[in-house]
């Protein structure tokens, strides 16, 4: 089937007339549809309309803004099942973390609909008599989206409704790996009575849809999530316009487990960190820090668990890892694997392409362990994005927190502990935007701040209350009624 870009409320054709496929990572013979490959002149059609479309969804009352985000959650809400499917088959996923994505999607279409009714501003005492202060919160203007294939339901929720519940108007640009579940979503969005305009699709890659949005000079805003990389690029677009950029970057999220940690407990957390979503989560952990006193005990626990991960298509109830997202991933995984050993680091278990019987057809790589890892080695530096956990054997809290600190990478973190003491040191001291106590590096809720420091970002952050940050500018209104001429800070 064939799909169209949607601008101004249509859904309308490419001009250039290009399309590209989308295919199931698992196996590739099966089509997700035909997309549009737009370029500029598409970008143009979508930016004008989001800004024809701005003035009168910025005057709309967001209380009415927000129940058109409370009923995309309910739809959202009553396709979850066929909507999780479809995502697997898109990008791979195992269908029970498909339905996490999805519900990530219905709970923040839900929360933020409810800020429709707060959108809270101040109200402050002035310095002067007879003078009221306060500050609102009013939208930025045309966003310009940009997201990932990894979350595919999930991220473009954390953008797209904070931005309509603030009053601006957007055009997305979603990954070329999850078009159909770019297509569903804003399928559903535009059913919800949006105006014309204030929600607007444009398919396409990077370099020929992303370059033209991200530099456009209509637009005010750019939120993009995706790869350091790119986000640098993305800075210096939106740098030349003098654009607000909120950017969502990289990881190379750490585990630590001291000697006093409950070890069960850790492995699993381990397991569900570093190999749920195929470890193509930007919280995935891909270093582990053990102390001394339980390394090989765990280390032998951990092999064990990791090879008994079944790979398979996500669809499967009986999957535990999914494929990776393209032949792309798997090569580059590959090349990690390859470097690591050349390094010096000793492969655990893992380190090759799956292609036995049906994983042939797909991009299938097996969970990997490396140990004997040294912190200059590659594949602990860098983001690999693939089932790869490198490993090394801590002295003590110290040298553990020490080494989980040492990347240029901070989103997120986590240490298995007893004792409170080193629980809260451990918070004080992790260099990371989110730090998990007992649990993996994964699982964020909606309404709590999410986004990292270090090169993961650029000091902003997605859901909870500070989305509204993010997606809205402060109005100062000062209101004198005393009838004269009051002068601040005391002029005389
Ligand atoms: P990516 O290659 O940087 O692509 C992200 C998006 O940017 C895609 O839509 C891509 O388009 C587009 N793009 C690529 N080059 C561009 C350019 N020059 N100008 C404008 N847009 C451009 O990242 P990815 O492989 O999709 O995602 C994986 C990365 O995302 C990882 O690094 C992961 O850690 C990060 N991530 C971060 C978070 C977070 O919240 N911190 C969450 C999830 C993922 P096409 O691919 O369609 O060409």
């Amino acid at each position: 089937m064939q799909y169209n870009n949607l601008i101004d409320g249509q859904w309308v054709a490419t001009q250039s007339g290009k399309t590209f496929q989308s295919v199931n990572p698992a196996d590739p013979s099966d089509s997700l549809g035909e997309f549009p490959a737009s370029g500029e002149a598409d970008v143009e059609r979508a930016v004008q309309a989001a800004d024809r479309a701005l003035p009168a969804w910025s005057r709309t009352p967001a209380p009415v803004r927000a129940e058109i985000l409370f009923n995309i959650g309910q739809e959202l809400k009553r396709r979850k099942q066929d909507l999780g499917r479809l995502m697997t088959r898109e990008m791979g996923k195992v269908l029970k973390e498909a339905l996490g994505d999805t519900q990530e999607a219905i709970d923040m279409s839900i929360y933020l609909a409810g800020e429709g009714r707060r959108l809270l501003g101040h109200t402050t005492p002035s310095e002067l008599p007879h003078k009221m202060n306060y500050a609102i919160r009013r939208p930025i203007g045309r966003l310009a989206l940009i997201t990932p294939w990894n979350f595919p339901l999930a991220i473009p929720a954390w953008k797209i409704m904070p931005t309509l519940v603030a009053g601006n108007t957007l055009v997305w640009k979603p990954s070329s790996d999850t078009p159909r579940m770019a297509y569903e979503l804003s399928k559903i969005c535009s059913e919800q009575g949006l105006p014309p305009g204030v929600f607007n699709l444009v398919f396409g890659s990077g370099s020929s849809v992303g370059v033209p949005l991200a530099s456009h000079p209509k637009i005010d805003m750019i939120s993009f999530t995706g790869s350091a990389e790119t986000g640098r690029a993305i800075y210096q677009m939106g740098a030349q316009k003098l654009n607000k950029v909120h950017l969502e970057l990289g990881g190379k999220n750490p585990i630590v487990v001291l000697e006093d940690g409950d070890l069960e407990l850790a492995l699993e957390g381990i397991i569900w960190s570093a190999f749920g979503t195929t470890g193509q989560r930007c919280t995935a952990c891909s270093r582990l820090i053990i102390e001394d006193g339980v390394y090989d005990q765990l280390l032998d626990k951990l092999a064990e668990a990791t090879q008994k991960l079944r790979l398979g298509d996500g669809l499967q109830p009986e999957t535990d890892v999914g494929p990776v997202v393209n032949r792309a991933a798997l090569e580059k995984i590959a090349h990690y694997v390859e470097l690591g050993k050349q390094e010096g680091a000793k492969l655990l278990t893992g380190g090759e392409v799956a292609s036995e019987g049906e994983l042939a057809k797909g991009f299938f790589y097996r969970p990997t362990l490396f140990v004997e890892v040294k912190p200059e080695m590659t594949i602990w530096r860098e983001e690999i994005f693939g089932p790869v956990l490198s490993i090394i054997k801590a002295r003590d809290f110290d040298e553990a927190i020490r080494l989980a600190n040492d990347t240029h990478y901070g989103l997120s973190s986590s240490i298995y502990t007893q004792d409170i003491n080193k629980a809260m040191r451990a918070v004080d001291r992790l260099e990371a935007g989110m730090t998990y106590i007992n649990s993996g590096t994964i699982g964020a809720e909606v309404h709590l701040p999410f986004g990292g420091i270090k090169d993961t970002g650029n000091g902003g952050r997605e859901a909870g209350i500070a989305a509204i940050d993010e997606y809205s500018e402060w109005k100062t209104i000062y209101i004198d009624y005393s009838g004269k001429l009051q002068k601040a800070q005391g002029i005389d």
